[in-house]
């Protein structure tokens, strides 16, 4: 068995990355979210690092940038 594959030509264009400027203020008043004096933490901690140590966004799961410890967001109702 063996099938011709067709291999489409490639045009390599060099193109032009953007470098997409992430307006993120990295700032722990980011990270907090204070409501009428009680305060939220917006992301989690990591479960290895302990407190303190805070687990960035990816959608769909929280991301560890100290240990890459990598925990997915738990979708329940
Ligand atoms: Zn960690």
């Amino acid at each position: 068995m063996s099938e011709e594959e067709k291999e489409a030509p490639i045009e390599e264009k060099e193109a032009e990355k953007t470098e997409k400027r992430k307006k993120e203020e990295k700032g722990v008043f980011t990270l907090y979210k204070i409501d009428e004096g009680k305060i939220t933490r917006l992301r989690p901690t990591c479960e290895r690092c302990g407190p303190g140590y805070f687990m960035a966004d990816h959608g769909d799961r929280y991301a560890c940038g100290h240990c890459g410890f990598t925990r997915y967001k738990q979708t329940e109702k």
